[in-house]
């Protein structure tokens, strides 16, 4: 397994995996890898001659008063995890390496992103977008894995690829959740046991508003109402929103089965303790 910092060194390992007509798949990731991760480069390994991973603690998609300096690394663990998978060649650069002193190039979009996660981190999506967009110029994969746990940022880069018709498949992958329910995130990390314990209250509501679509229940309002009922009953529980959008454009939207694409995102994102955590399902029919 080859590990990289050099822009240059990596494409050129890629576009010679390209000459010999190896399909390239490519996991872009911030590290502090879990089973989440590796569901990504599983499928990635299954689907492709050769697998990418890029571990990139991205300044630029973090807001002033966010995470990025406390945000968890261990690249030694995380080497060690894509070698057990199979992994081909871990991308690693330092942030001066991705980002000249006068870097202003920025990959920003109209839609998609001012609802759910948009609304309270303004610049993520744009740092998002630009961190992406420059990872598929460094590496030019034939396939790119994305997880739905940040389903937003699925569609982002959908919608991204197609506006600006890059020559790149992305795929979707399913949310892996730890036994008791909560989706795995390199964040669960700086939960207390006690807010760990509490943090059960995401996957809880989100159960409890599925129930009540599968009752027969097409408002968007009373989902989220109910939703938002179960999480108000958890003390160490602060929630930032509860949504409900259509998955084809992240629009607003009342009644649910009015989606453009028969997809509908109930997202929420909740604060535990000092943590910010998010979690969704999506519903088709
Ligand atoms: P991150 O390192 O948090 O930027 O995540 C890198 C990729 O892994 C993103 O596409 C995430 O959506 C995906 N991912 C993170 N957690 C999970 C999870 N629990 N299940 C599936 N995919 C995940």
């Amino acid at each position: 397994m080859i590990i990289s910092g050099s822009i240059k060194e990596t494409r050129e390992q890629v576009k010679e995996w390209k000459k010999q007509g190896l399909r390239v798949g490519f996991v872009p990731t911030m590290g502090y890898l879990h089973e989440g991760h590796q569901s990504l480069m599983e499928a990635a390994k299954k689907e492709n001659d050769k697998v990418a991973v890029s571990i990139f603690v991205n300044p630029i998609q973090f807001g002033p008063n966010e995470d990025f300096a406390s945000y968890p690394r261990d690249l030694e663990k995380d080497a060690a995890l894509c070698e057990r998978v199979g992994v081909d060649l871990i991308f690693h650069p330092e942030a001066s390496e991705m980002y000249d002193e006068d870097f202003c190039t920025y990959v920003d979009m109209d839609g998609l992103t001012k609802e759910l996660c948009g609304k309270s981190r303004p610049t993520h999506f744009r740092g998002v977008q630009t961190v992406v967009s420059k990872l598929f110029h460094i590496i030019p994969a034939d396939r790119a894995y994305f997880g739905q746990k940040d389903a937003q940022q699925l569609a982002v880069i959908r919608k991204m690829v197609r506006d600006m018709s890059m020559d790149i498949e992305i795929i979707g992958c399913p949310i892996v959740r730890e036994e008791d329910g909560l989706a795995k995130s390199s964040r669960n990390t700086y939960l207390s046991e006690e807010e760990r314990r509490a943090a059960l209250v995401l996957s809880r509501s989100l159960a409890e508003g599925k129930k009540l679509i599968q009752s027969g229940e097409r408002d968007a309002g009373r989902i989220k109402a109910c939703i938002m009922d179960v999480l108000k009953k958890e003390a160490l529980a602060r929630p930032d929103y509860v949504e409900i959008v259509d998955f084809a454009d992240i629009t607003p939207i009342e009644d649910i089965s009015a989606a453009k694409n028969g997809e509908v995102l109930c997202a929420i994102a909740v604060y535990i303790g000092k943590t910010r955590l998010i979690d969704n399902f999506i519903w088709k029919y």
